[in-house]
């Protein structure tokens, strides 16, 4: 399994955006979609208070405890005050990043099932939430060779939304790249194609990209040439049009470590250049940014939310 994208200590009351003034003005936004994994302490419908008062466009956050079987309480009224928020604050898309624990490429006949039927459950909270779009890692084969477990992982996400229509509510399941530990399954961009390839027709599905995945996979993203040669295997194999999504994360990691440790925006091995160039590139301009980046010190979310939206020219 990967680990969690960001080593995040509880929020502390003195941390805690809600408990402080709400924003004089409304926040400035860019012409990008840009936002951060927001805590959805409280209530979920919490997370869109903050993502605005953070500056953002739009937010992901978890709909169940991440390391954690047991969903967050979801009310419907929750659910429309979400939705209210997310109207009043135009806050789009709306990304739910599936639980840690879910591995859809599991040999255990027993934790397969498990995993199915918590995957399942995300999609329901997804759709009772309106989200746009649910994340999800390929999972890890370890027991079955990489194309068994691409296979597998396929076949289980049409499993686990049989009967649900996510098309008719606008949900798009989006596979996440991920760093390539040992196991770890969508570490190169054909290998997440190999998933999307799997379910095209049967269940709406795309793709998101993360840059420390990216960057410690191997994939160049430093230089400008090796973001262009990276964009342009990015759009061979997934196409850059069906990459809804970025996980806008620094590198703690060297490029090819495998590493899957998240630093902030700016101040890892990627550094800021790379970031500015995918914010701009008119080819993605259809996409969300969001950050997943580590809150050592209080205000680190909304700095690194800053960093991005500095980024971007217009
Ligand atoms: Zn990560
Ligand atoms: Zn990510």
């Amino acid at each position: 399994m990967s680990r969690a994208p960001m080593s995040r200590v509880p929020i502390s009351k003195e941390q805690d955006i809600l408990k402080m003034p709400p924003p004089k003005r409304p926040p400035r936004v860019t012409s990008r979609r840009i936002g951060i994994h927001t805590s959805s302490a409280g209530g979920m419908q919490n997370a869109a208070e903050r993502a605005w008062r953070l500056g953002c466009n739009t937010l992901q956050i978890f709909s169940s405890s991440p390391r954690q079987w047991a969903p967050y309480e979801l009310s419907l009224p929750q659910c429309a005050e979400m939705s209210r928020l997310r109207k009043k604050y135009d806050l789009k898309p709306l990304v739910i990043h599936t639980n840690y624990l879910v591995n859809l490429a599991s040999t255990t006949p027993l934790f397969l099932k498990k995993s199915i039927e918590a995957f399942r459950g995300e999609v329901e909270r997804a759709l009772n939430l309106c989200a746009e779009y649910l994340v999800l890692h390929p999972g890890s084969f370890r027991g079955l060779d990489r194309e068994a477990g691409l296979m597998q992982t396929a076949a289980a996400i049409a499993a686990a939304t049989q009967g649900l229509d996510l098309a008719k509510q606008n949900l798009t399941i989006l596979i996440e790249n991920t760093a390539g530990a040992e196991f770890s399954l969508g570490s190169s961009f054909e290998q997440v194609a190999e998933v999307l390839d799997r379910l095209n027709g049967l269940v709406p599905v795309a793709a998101c990209i993360d840059t420390c995945h990216t960057h410690v996979a191997g994939y160049d993203i430093v230089s400008e040439i090796g973001m262009q040669e990276t964009l342009k295997d990015l759009d061979a194999t997934i196409g850059l049009k069906n990459v809804r999504l970025f996980h806008c994360n620094d590198a703690k990691g060297a490029r090819g470590s495998r590493l899957d440790r998240h630093q902030h925006i700016g101040r890892g091995t990627i550094g800021l250049e790379p970031f500015r160039r995918l914010l701009n590139d008119p080819r993605l301009a259809h996409a969300a940014f969001i950050a997943e980046t580590p809150i050592d010190e209080p205000g680190d979310d909304k700095r690194n939310v800053e960093a991005l939206k500095n980024l971007v020219k217009r």
